[in-house]
């Protein structure tokens, strides 16, 4: 591995006078616009993945700071809520600005507490401006209903209102896209926010709150706290968060889910996810190898919507897994912040562990190793596993029944298209799934039977664009309302619906007392 300098940390960098941004050593909440000067009971420690280091610490959050936290939420929301549409829509503007500016900074602090590489850590906040500039839109899809007489002098209008404080509790592997997939779509709509990033990588979200300070954004409308399972409960028990937005993997999303809704609070929960992507006969073979490896080891598989089962349909198994172990060969691993490499290390060591100790599990239940990550040949104190390639994987393994989320991909052989589609079905996952082929009538029959909230043809991670929304069926996801786009919208207002009756002649008779249930006339 090349090596590499040490840049010097400053104690508190700021939007305005970083040249580049660099992670703190010291990482704490912002509340009220300001850094929190408390003494945090608890702290963890904040990794280079490549390096292996610890390089920095965050201060935990405990009921306390989650209190101050929704109280300067609450306290700003009134003002908030009030800001004209101008108003607020000017300070995304302006922020969509800062954010595309500040692109590569976001990106290399990114990669410096996640690992991945800045060519895809730079994607994934190209992802996030999408969210922001359809939030820039909210004028338009705040507008409410109006109908003139609906009852004889009577109008009737309704409008989207701002639910309050809101909850967001994101992944270590999207530090900066789940967040904004949330953020700029629940102040536009002009609710406030206490957002808990993953304690693995911190430092993005105190970056985006700090761009949206510079673009205008009045203090405590974005709060930002750190922390576990501890910060995250005292946000679900606190009677002031009014909605949750949690993204994480499915044990969790579940548990947030039904605790925020037994707590009367509104809640989407994001989870887990096992993508399948069937290879069907009569596929350009190339494309869909080169497609499978992209998928399946882009960020080192540390995504939601990562391909973690090829289903190759008889009878070309045999040929696609040569193509995809030839493509594996060629995949350059390396430290993030260098331009070659293609594939980072994964985020911490005791994740890297799990996802090692699933390769010993898928050759204890048989299944062919293809290629073998375990040794990736980097020197230094990383957390490393090269990409790993399994055929012939069979449903009862737990390398095809967990979520491994790293860079182990399984080949399944099918023997029909129907065969592809009733395993995918058979799956509890439900987040993306693809089918690769050039038969239209067998792409319409695949996207109309599988059981799967995001479908590509052809295309390998089907994330919608931000003017749709994001989510997945079953264990995928807990509530009933996507992320981002128009569902976000949806989840973020609740509808008043307003009844007058203006009489034209000043002083007309209202008609006398009438305990009759009231008709339209
Ligand atoms: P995670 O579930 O461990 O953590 C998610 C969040 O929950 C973090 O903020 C974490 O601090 C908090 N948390 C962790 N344990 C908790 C507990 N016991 N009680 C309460 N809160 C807790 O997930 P992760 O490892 O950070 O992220 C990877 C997972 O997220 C994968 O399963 C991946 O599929 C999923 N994910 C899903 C989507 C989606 O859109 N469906 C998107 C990104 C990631």
């Amino acid at each position: 591995m090349p090596a590499r300098t040490a840049r010097p940390a400053p104690a508190h960098p700021t939007a305005s006078n970083a040249e580049e941004y660099v992670v703190s050593e010291h990482i704490t909440h912002r509340i009220a616009g300001k850094s929190w000067f408390g003494t945090a009971e608890r702290t963890g420690e904040v990794f280079d993945p490549a390096t292996g280091t610890v390089q920095a610490h965050v201060d935990f959050a405990g009921t306390a700071e989650v209190d101050e936290a929704v109280r300067a939420a609450a306290a700003a929301f009134p003002a908030w809520r009030d800001t004209s549409l101008a108003g607020r829509t000017r300070v995304l503007f302006r922020f969509r600005e800062l954010l595309a500016q500040r692109q590569d900074d976001l990106a290399r602090l990114i990669t410096a507490e996640h690992g991945k590489v800045v060519s895809d850590a730079a994607g994934e906040v190209a992802r996030a401006l999408e969210n922001v500039e359809y939030a820039c839109s909210a004028p338009q899809l705040l507008k409410g209903e109006f109908s003139e007489n609906a009852s004889t002098g009577v109008d009737v209008h309704s409008t989207a209102r701002p639910l309050g404080v809101v909850g967001v509790i994101s992944p270590f592997n999207f530090p900066a896209m789940v967040p904004l997939w949330f953020v700029p779509n629940a102040i536009a709509c002009g609710n406030t926010v206490v957002l808990k990033p993953s304690e693995k990588d911190p430092s993005a979200s105190l970056l985006i709150a700090e761009l949206l300070a510079e673009a205008g954004l009045p203090d405590g409308v974005l709060n930002v706290v750190h922390g576990d399972k501890a910060a995250v409960d005292a946000m679900l028990d606190h009677p002031g968060v009014e909605a949750v937005s949690f993204v994480g993997s499915t044990p969790i999303a579940r548990y947030v889910y039904e605790k925020a809704t037994a707590a009367g609070k509104r809640c989407q929960a994001l989870g887990g996810a096992k993508n399948h992507m069937a290879v069907l006969p009569d596929a350009d073979l190339d494309g869909a190898a080169d497609a499978a490896v992209s998928a399946g080891f882009g960020s080192a598989g540390e995504r939601c919507m990562a391909v973690s089962v090829v289903v190759a349909v008889d009878p070309i198994g045999d040929e696609l897994v040569a193509k995809l172990t030839e493509r594996i060969a060629g995949l350059r691993v390396g430290d993030g912040r260098e331009p070659d490499s293609e594939m980072g290390p994964l985020v911490t060591a005791a994740h890297r562990e799990r996802v090692a100790s699933y390769i010993d599990a898928g050759l204890d239940a048989g299944a062919t190793l293809a290629v073998d990550g375990r040794e990736p040949g980097i020197d230094g104190g990383g957390f490393w596993l090269g990409p790993t390639l399994f055929d012939r994987v069979r449903p009862e393994m737990p390398i095809y029944t967990d979520e491994i989320f790293g860079p182990v991909l399984s080949v399944v052989r099918a023997a029909s298209l129907d065969e592809a589609v009733e395993l995918i079905n058979a799956n509890h996952y439900g987040n993306g799934t693809a089918v690769f082929t050039g038969d239209g009538g067998a792409a319409r029959r695949f996207t109309g039977e599988v059981e799967v909230g995001m479908v590509g043809v052809n295309v390998p991670i089907p994330v919608p664009v931000g003017y749709y929304s994001f989510g997945g069926w079953k264990d995928s996801l807990f509530g009933d309302s996507h992320a981002y786009g128009p569902e976000g919208f949806h989840f973020f207002t609740r509808r008043k619906v307003v009844t007058s009756r203006w009489p034209s002649t000043a002083g007309a008779a209202s008609g006398g007392v009438n305990l009759r249930f009231p008709g339209n006339t």
